[in-house]
């Protein structure tokens, strides 16, 4: 059972010794923010700021990208799914292991609408596989192990038991309901490029028409781009205000890759990202072809 207040209590306790020490120069954490209705990213740069750091249901913000923006020595409130982001991004030499410190927060799952949050329903664990400090459910500095929900769903098996013309109306009936308004990518760890594809299509101040082909070319285009690179955090459609169910899409391409090429992103800060390598014998299957598994 998760204790918001001793985590937040405790998160706050471990942020003022680290800045009061002079161990790292900010934490980056979330704080609470009633104009936006849930807790928004905030560094706190000195000890007495860091009782402003929260940590409840409502904290499903990916921290992950913020950190590359991190110009000074950073602590960062990590629940699992961000040290999986973290440890992509490591993977992509977008973040320095030497540069921050992991206060790692145990999650049974956030909230959003009164439900499990998408991404939540299916995510492996409570615990993150690697930190530098413990904040476990109960606050305490051991984890609690919590077990995790599972009730996602088998996107896969999904896949593979409908036809081309089901998985593509699934996908056009998804993406009828976007506004293109970006927030997907801007929730994404993955997503970093300094000047993404689309923006390239308008200039800033020309609104860009939600019309059905820009809407499946950004969808399939930021899909390909996340190929390999998604840690099923689940961030895209937790702040899709349109309720767009993203994570099917992403969710599949996981695990297609992971089917294909044997490849997880998020596990291992060593591994080479799977879009960096080639065997000559790799599987010559396609994500859009007849073969594949998901198939929009
Ligand atoms: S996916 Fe959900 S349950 Fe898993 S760590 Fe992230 S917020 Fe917590
Ligand atoms: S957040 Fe939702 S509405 Fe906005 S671009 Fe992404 S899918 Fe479309
Ligand atoms: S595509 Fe969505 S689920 Fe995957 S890493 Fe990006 S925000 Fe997380």
């Amino acid at each position: 059972m998760m204790d918001y207040e001793k985590q937040s209590q405790r998160l706050a306790e471990i942020a003022a010794k680290l800045l009061e020490e002079e161990t790292v120069e900010a934490v980056l954490g979330l704080r609470d923010n009633p104009e936006a209705g849930w807790p928004t990213p905030y560094c706190a740069r000195n000890p007495q700021d860091a009782k402003r750091l929260v940590w409840n249901d409502a904290c499903y913000t990916n921290l992950a990208f913020y950190l590359t923006e991190m110009r000074e020595k950073t602590a960062i409130a990590a629940k699992p799914c961000d040290v999986r982001s973290i440890i992509n991004l490591i993977s992509e030499n977008q973040l320095d292991r030497d540069n921050f410190i992991i206060i790692g927060i145990e999650c049974e799952g956030m909230r959003k609408d009164g439900k499990l949050a998408p991404g939540c329903d299916a995510c492996p664990s409570s615990t993150p596989s690697f930190w530098d400090i413990a904040i476990g459910a109960d606050g305490a500095d051991t984890w609690c192990d919590l077990p995790m929900a599972q009730t996602g769903e088998n996107v896969t098996q999904w896949a593979k038991t409908s036809t081309v013309e089901e998985r593509f109306e699934r996908f056009l009936k998804e993406i009828d309901k976007c506004i293109l308004c970006y927030a997907c990518r801007q929730a994404c760890q993955g997503c970093y490029c300094v000047s993404c594809f689309m923006d390239r299509k308008a200039t800033p101040w020309e609104q860009i028409d939600a019309d059905t082909g820009s809407k499946i070319a950004f969808h399939l285009n930021r899909a390909m781009h996340l190929a390999g690179r998604c840690t099923d955090c689940g961030a895209c459609e937790k702040v899709c205000s349109a309720g767009v169910n993203l994570k099917y899409i992403y969710k599949g391409l996981s695990e297609f890759v992971e089917e294909t090429y044997g490849f997880k992103a998020g596990v291992d800060p060593e591994a080479t990202p799977v879009m960096n390598r080639y065997e000559a014998d790799d599987p010559q299957v396609a994500f859009l072809g007849g073969d594949c598994i998901v198939g929009i």
